[in-house]
């Protein structure tokens, strides 16, 4: 469709970035680009709006650029999970593991509410141990969730079936699959 063929048009391929053999999807075409940035911002709130979603949660670093605008286009709060020791209040926090060695990321966690109905957004998914260590952060909170959307998500790994695996009844929306 017209809307996937202007996505993927402005997506850069970095070889051998950030190490040698990885091809590297970079998508700063597309947000320097106001057409495509506006046609992606529309379609998912439009997804936030059909799934209920009461907040949008970004993901550091670019789920912050694509979800934050989502949120102001749907008119929903914006929530942000960042990487361990950036938040200033009280944190929930998620251990979770990367290629070599692991991670931790946080939520104010007051700022969800039992209420609220949340949608996570990132912009890539890859192996998804990302996506899915926030859909645990997410349900702890004791927010409900939303659902997960994705800008673009890397076939050859076999991330969607571990976020679809997490996200139990809530539903999982990638914009383009390559
Ligand atoms: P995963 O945890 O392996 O699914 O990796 C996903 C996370 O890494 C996301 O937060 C992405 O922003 C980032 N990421 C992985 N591969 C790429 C890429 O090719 N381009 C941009 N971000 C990527």
């Amino acid at each position: 469709p017209a809307l996937a063929d202007l996505l993927l048009s402005r997506i850069r391929d970095v070889p051998d970035y950030p190490k040698p053999g990885i091809a590297f999807k970079d998508i700063t075409p597309l947000l320097a680009d106001p057409e495509a940035f506006t046609a992606l911002t529309d379609e998912l709130a439009a997804f936030s709006l059909a799934q209920g979603a009461t907040k949008v949660v970004g993901l550091e670093a670019r789920g912050f650029i694509l979800a934050a605008p989502v949120a102001v286009r749907a008119g929903m709060g914006f929530v942000p999970v960042r990487k361990a020791g950036k938040l200033p209040g009280a944190t929930l926090a998620q251990a979770y593991d990367l290629e070599y060695g692991s991670a931790e990321m946080e939520i104010h966690a007051e700022d969800l509410s039992p209420d609220d109905r949340v949608l996570i957004i990132d912009d890539v998914l890859a192996t998804g141990g990302t996506a899915e260590a926030a859909i645990q952060l997410i349900r702890r909170t004791g927010a409900q969730l939303a659902g997960l959307a994705v800008l673009m998500e890397l076939t050859f790994l076999p991330g969607r079936e571990r976020v679809t695996a997490a996200l139990g009844e809530a539903p999982y929306q990638a914009l383009l699959t390559v």
